[in-house]
């Protein structure tokens, strides 16, 4: 990186071509609590910037259709009902990385989520003289977290869906379509989504303090129109893309 930088280096025709190659690509993480609106902004900004969005819910679904030697690995801790370990949910996630398509960039959403995996994430990554370039992390304040993930409500009679701020039915209760009562699953009650944020700051909040130590997090304010999340993080990933 330093290099880049050096007079002699740069003027060589030679060595123009890589560094200015390298200064298009930007490996991203994209963290934010559940709620925050990663996945859906990860996908728009990769389109955005041009880079492939990687979102780890989608690996290890994905794993549980393959046979590889790695896929029966993850499938037999699964069945024990047991956690993968680190190592273990870095090779998957690397195995994407690896890929042709995210050699010139990718935006990494829902991962890392401990410490461990971070590190090890940097370890793997830095054997192929590869980095995470930046971290963005959505902030979004716990009330409107909370708003966001509890806000659905079912039909009983006819399954319509309605959210309290999206998407709220005429009259508070009641279904606009058939008049039936909305009732909430489980998942998506007021103590499901408080326990989700609490398990959230356990095993996340330090991988940010990681991050943050190392001086790659940028703070992005995600409370307000879907757009204009967009546009911020656009711009700040933008930003490390000249920084390189
Ligand atoms: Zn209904």
């Amino acid at each position: 990186m330093v290099a880049a930088h050096t007079g002699a280096s740069v003027l060589t025709r030679s060595s123009v071509g890589p560094i200015l190659e390298r200064g298009n690509v930007v490996n991203v993480v994209l963290m934010g609590p559940p709620g925050a609106g990663k996945g859906t902004q990860a996908g728009t900004v990769a389109d955005l910037v041009g880079v492939t969005h990687v979102a780890s819910g989608d690996l290890f679904r994905e794993l549980a259709q393959q046979d590889s030697e790695l896929a029966q690995l993850v499938q037999a801790y699964m069945n024990r009902g047991d956690l993968v370990p680190d190592d273990l949910t870095v090779a998957v996630v690397m195995d994407r990385l690896d890929q042709p398509d995210c050699q010139n960039g990718f935006i990494l959403d829902g991962f890392p989520r401990t410490v461990g995996q971070a590190r090890a994430l940097d370890r793997r990554l830095s054997e192929e003289s590869r980095r995470i370039d930046q971290i963005i992390n959505l902030v979004v304040p716990e009330d409107t977290l909370l708003a966001r993930l509890s806000g659905r409500w079912l039909c009983r009679r006819c399954h319509s869906s309605y959210h309290s701020l999206f998407s709220p039915p005429t009259w508070p209760g009641l279904c606009n379509r058939c008049g039936g009562t909305l009732y909430q699953r489980d998942d998506d009650t007021l103590q499901t989504a408080k326990r989700r944020l609490r398990v959230y700051e356990r095993d996340t909040m330090p991988v940010l303090d990681y991050y943050r130590a190392a001086e790659r997090l940028v703070d992005v304010d995600g409370d307000r129109p879907v757009g204009e999340v967009s546009e911020a993080l656009r711009e700040a990933i933008m930003t490390s893309r000249m920084d390189v």
